[in-house]
């Protein structure tokens, strides 16, 4: 993901990316945002619905420990994990968010499908014909 939105998404939600710059001993976060800037919109939502929950005290505070592209899919892991981060709510929000990104181009954010362009990865059209 380019700088300019890794940037904004820390700005914006400075409680859950507090480890974007730790030792990358004890965090993944110090790698960044490691997929395409088409899920940027998905990423945005699920951080503000996290956060929105964490102010209104519905949902415990959450730091997150790895965003990233994996196959094909989003993968956004939360310090503690499934067991020990977050809550139910947590969960199914992250679950949600993944849900999207399989249906959204990870290059530019139209819709897309799981395409294989060498790799596994959710391509619109436009941005399959590219990176052929
Ligand atoms: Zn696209």
């Amino acid at each position: 993901m380019r700088q300019e939105l890794d940037d904004l998404l820390c700005q914006r939600y400075p409680e859950l990316f507090r480890d974007r710059h730790g030792d990358r001993a004890q965090t993944s976060m110090c790698w960044g945002f490691a997929c395409g800037d088409g899920w940027f919109g998905i990423i945005d939502r699920l951080c503000a619905d996290i956060a929105a929950q964490v102010r209104t005290g519905k949902m415990p505070s959450v730091v997150v420990s790895q965003v990233k592209e994996k196959s094909g899919t989003l993968r956004f892991y939360i310090r503690g994990g499934y067991l020990h981060g977050g809550n139910a709510q947590t969960h199914r929000l992250i679950e949600l968010a993944q849900q999207q990104a399989q249906h959204t181009c990870e290059e530019c954010g139209q819709p897309g499908v799981l395409l294989d362009v060498g790799v596994p990865r959710v391509r619109c059209a436009a941005c399959a014909m590219e990176s052929r």
